[in-house]
């Protein structure tokens, strides 16, 4: 079964996409936690940071590349912005296909909402 980015990806499915090339693929968050909400995938499915491979080096810094773009092109930049990556359950992660949220546009506030413990 594709996942759902995978669909995604393929525009199987309708999504606000901002970037595509043969690589990755960058669309708008359907639920927004920020004024800038976007997510950048890999177009072939890694599904969580537990499965990146040693071959893959590249495509993950090829996200932060379109991510450092993005961020340039909706103008938060300078102001600042979070790039977060979710991995399983303790890590909030609800698709299971590697994906960098890129979020700002306003203060974001602390990294977590709560303490260590
Ligand atoms: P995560 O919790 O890191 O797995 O984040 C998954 C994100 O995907 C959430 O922020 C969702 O709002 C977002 N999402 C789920 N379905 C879609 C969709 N069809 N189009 C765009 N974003 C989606």
């Amino acid at each position: 079964m594709p996942t759902l980015f995978e669909r995604i990806v393929a525009r199987e499915i309708p999504a606000d996409i901002v970037f595509q090339d043969d690589r990755v693929t960058a669309f708008r968050d359907i639920h927004p936690r920020a004024p800038v909400h976007i997510l950048i995938v890999p177009n072939k499915p890694i599904p969580t940071a537990n499965d990146v491979a040693d071959e893959d080096e590249a495509l993950i810094g090829h996200l932060y590349t379109v991510a450092r773009e993005l961020a340039r092109r909706e103008g938060i930049a300078e102001s600042g912005y979070r790039l977060i990556v979710n991995c399983n359950s303790d890590g909030g992660q609800e698709v299971y296909h590697l994906h960098l949220h890129l979020l700002g546009g306003k203060p974001l506030g602390p990294m977590v909402a709560s303490k260590a413990q």
